[in-house]
């Protein structure tokens, strides 16, 4: 029998996760000394002792825990997780229906229903995310569910506890058949190579499905183009696949080489009419701006902190410098699409990084669209705080 315990919740969160606020912060208890264990079951209470939710106790970030269900009565067992996963599939039947797309995410945490758990769809394959040791407790009832439901081909799963939220190097898979490496999946058409068991990434980031879909159709076509922080260059196929006249692809990472490379061939594109760069994008862009190098297009996606030898960088505080010398190696009338997946700020703070890097360099912009996150990345209802990528297409004026 799994354990419960009972928390009381200080009267605005109580009111909160009454509205449908879906994380137990951690200070939101009236009482917070007296802590349960990972995995127990959370009966939460308002000040007056009345049930408000059921949860489940696990340290992630900034929370300790999940709201699972505020109906008091219901069991959380399998049929439980059945019903949410039956729920997810249900609400992206276009993408299953989809030919040119075998790859998406199926169940996104908190917008589905239980936080902390995340599953990603693979041409049949499924790769599971557990957050916490709290959430990994119910793996069992999990992967019940999961196969009952879903029939997969075959489950992976990335383990993403640990110490620091940190990433457990191990083997993945986890039941079904054992999938080929690299695995090729559809997306709008284009190809992508993904390894299910090598490491916490596998080769994609789902999230840029409509980003990459925007950039083949509508902006590519006939440019140079330069795509920064580039990882397997996925940007960089959808580019060629656009009509892009050449792409350069940079990455500080020795294998987003062969990575990149792998991705161009499964496209049937010639690699070695690509450029691809390994090393740090700082020192491209001195480089690039030494032998007057300018692109039409220019794609910024760094990740929300990177430290290397020289420097950190944090996009929080250091977008509108990255933007500012960007400016520096695009074309007149070149367009920049500049993204984050930074949570800590909202679109509303990332336009005013980026009016503050156009505005301090006199430079004329107009924005021609914005992305969040696509709707199989569900986020909770009236909670935007949980949307944590941010993309902007910005066209330069001068
Ligand atoms: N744009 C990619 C995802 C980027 S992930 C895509 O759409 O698939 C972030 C990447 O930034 C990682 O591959 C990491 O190796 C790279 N990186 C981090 N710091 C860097 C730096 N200073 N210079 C170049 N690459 C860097």
């Amino acid at each position: 029998m799994r354990q419960s315990a009972e928390l009381q919740l200080k009267p605005a969160s109580a009111k909160a996760i009454k509205n449908g606020y879906p994380l137990v912060l951690k200070d939101a208890l009236e009482k917070p000394g007296v802590l349960p264990k990972e995995g127990n079951l959370l009966r939460l209470t308002d000040s007056t002792g009345n049930y408000v939710a059921t949860g489940y106790y696990g340290l992630q970030n900034k929370g300790i825990g999940w709201v699972l269900t505020r109906s008091e009565k219901e069991e959380i067992d399998s049929r439980f997780f059945a019903g949410k996963i039956r729920k997810a599939i249900a609400e992206r039947h276009h993408l299953y229906a989809a030919e040119d797309t075998t790859a998406f995410r199926m169940f996104n945490g908190e917008g589905d229903g239980i936080g902390g758990l995340i599953i990603d769809f693979y041409a049949d394959f499924y790769v599971v995310n557990w957050y916490s040791e709290g959430i990994y407790s119910f793996r069992k009832e999990v992967y019940e569910a999961l196969k009952e439901v879903a029939a997969p081909r075959g489950i992976y799963e990335k383990l993403r506890f640990d110490t620091n939220g940190q990433y457990v190097e191990q083997d993945d898979y986890v039941s079904g058949e054992r999938g080929e490496f690299p695995l090729i999946v559809q997306e709008n058409g284009m190809s992508f190579a993904v390894d299910l068991n090598d490491g916490a990434m596998t080769g994609i980031f789902l999230d840029q499905r409509e980003v990459r879909k925007a950039l083949r159709d509508k902006y590519a076509d006939g440019k140079t183009v330069l795509n920064t922080f580039s990882y397997t260059g996925a940007f960089s196929i959808a580019a060629v696949l656009g009509g892009a006249t050449e792409t350069t692809s940079v990455d500080l990472a020795k294998r987003s080489r062969p990575k990149t490379i792998e991705q161009f061939a499964v496209n049937g594109i010639d690699f070695e009419a690509q450029d691809i760069k390994v090393m740090d994008v700082f020192d491209y862009f001195s480089y690039a701006a030494r032998h007057g190098l300018k692109f039409d297009v220019v794609v910024l996606d760094p990740p929300s902190f990177a430290r290397t030898k020289k420097k950190t960088f944090s996009t929080a505080k250091d977008y509108p410098k990255l933007l500012k010398d960007t400016l520096k190696i695009t074309s007149d009338r070149g367009m920049i699409i500049a993204s984050t997946n930074n949570a800590s700020f909202n679109m509303k703070k990332f336009k005013s990084f980026i009016d503050k890097a156009f505005t301090e360099t006199n430079t004329r912009y107009k924005i021609l669209e914005e992305h969040q996150l696509p709707e199989d990345f569900k986020v909770p209802h009236n909670y935007p705080e949980f949307n944590y990528l941010k993309v902007v297409f910005i066209k330069i004026m001068n």
